[in-house]
């Protein structure tokens, strides 16, 4: 049976939301930025009238500026934004169980089997289109084919606030005429090397000689040369295929009762690694941590703080389960024991647009987190420190790892 696929995404996704959240900027040219005081912030996002401009994502501030000196520059809310993605994904979820994330703002469904239910593809994702907007206040660019990689391609020819039919009948002259790094799985490498043998369009790539294509790209030359042609056959994976965990923690009772900030701080700077690497491991990103401390009487205190944007660096952790001590330990007693778990976990997957962005800004943490360590070698008074190897001289036995 043939397949019917959407393709959905979510148009100038951040900046919508912000002027969804704020209409007084809808009509003002404006870009939401990693980091707003500092003119080498990035453009996250921009707005139409700010694309009217030349704004591009991944441009700094100080560029975006030269181009349009009036340009509103906003903070990101990626609590809302997730928030956003959530909402979208349970009206996607009406028609179908297969639902794919990629990234925050796209999705892929297979809809063959809603028909009946729903109507054809395309009336589904004139549904869906009409649907987001009214319920969520935001727009959405929807692709229908027989594929993932064509359903994909359609969602980008026409926005926003549009559903485009990538059909067989129709795909030679719609897709075809493409550039080959519009599908998805060119990258700009590839590109370029495509280019110098000629091959510009999506068209040229599906006309080229197989064999010769894998001689040249080997495994990838194929399925380049597959997808071209239509014959994508990869599916959409099911939305609860692989339930991520709800959080991961860690705990550790220590070997002698711990008396000040001085000898907890290094516990928790080894909780939140262990947590970090467990949640690395897992594929998954936490939106908060909660932090239990047991003192010498054995009473037990949790405290939980969610983050502005979900993380798992191990310093973004352990500085958030300092702060949430510092505010909560009063020291009537010392600490017997300490844990800290990442809750409200997001699949990696789902935030793959986001650790792009998060990518650029975390040269800018990594600096914090040597300074910080650089502070601890001083105290500790260690030529050659490093995380592990603080944590040798510390108090504690076996920890304990937790699931849930
Ligand atoms: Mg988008």
């Amino acid at each position: 049976m043939e397949r019917i696929i959407l393709h959905c995404d979510l148009n100038n996704f951040f900046a919508s939301v912000e002027c969804r959240d704020h209409p007084e900027l809808k009509d003002r040219p404006i870009a939401v930025c990693g980091s707003v005081e500092d003119r080498h912030g990035i453009v996250l996002a921009k707005n139409e009238p700010a694309k009217r401009f030349g704004i591009k994502t991944a441009e700094t501030v100080w560029q975006a500026k030269k181009k349009c000196p009036d340009l509103f520059i906003v903070p990101p809310h990626f609590n809302r934004y997730y928030y956003f993605s959530k909402f979208i994904k349970q009206i996607y979820l009406c028609y179908t169980n297969q639902v794919e994330s990629f990234g925050i703002d796209e999705c892929w469904l297979d809809v063959t089997g809603s028909t009946r239910l729903f109507g054809s593809g395309t009336d589904i994702a004139e549904e869906i289109r009409a649907r987001t907007k009214a319920e969520a206040g935001l727009t959405v660019s929807v692709g229908v084919s027989f594929n993932k990689i064509f359903a994909k391609l359609g969602s980008d020819l026409k926005k926003p606030d549009a559903v485009t039919q990538i059909s067989r009948e129709n795909f030679k002259q719609k897709i075809w005429p493409l550039p080959v790094d519009a599908m998805l799985g060119v990258g700009k490498k590839t590109a370029k090397r495509l280019k110098e043998l000629g091959i510009r369009t999506i068209g040229d790539l599906a006309a080229a000689d197989l064999k010769y294509m894998v001689s040249i790209f080997g495994k990838s030359g194929q399925d380049m040369w597959r997808n071209a042609n239509g014959l994508d056959l990869s599916e959409v994976s099911a939305a609860d295929a692989d339930p991520a965990p709800k959080s991961i923690g860690n705990s550790v009772t220590c070997v002698h009762d711990l008396f000040d900030m001085e000898e907890v701080w290094p516990v928790l700077l080894h909780l939140s690694e262990k947590i970090s690497r467990r949640m690395r491991d897992a594929g998954v990103i936490a939106s908060g941590i909660q932090l239990s401390v047991k003192d010498s009487r054995l009473h037990v205190t949790q405290h939980q703080v969610h983050f502005s944007a979900p993380t798992r660096l191990t310093m973004d952790l352990a500085a958030a389960a300092k702060e949430m001590f510092l505010k909560n330990y009063t020291w009537k007693s010392p600490v017997r024991a300490l844990g800290i778990s990442g809750f409200a976990l997001v699949p990696e997957s789902e935030m793959q647009q986001a650790s792009f962005f998060q990518n650029i800004l975390q040269n800018e943490k990594n600096e914090r987190l040597e300074s910080e360590m650089e502070t601890l070698r001083e105290k500790y008074g260690n030529a050659s420190i490093t995380r592990a190897a603080l944590m040798t001289s510390m108090p504690l036995p076996g920890s304990q790892n937790h699931e849930k």
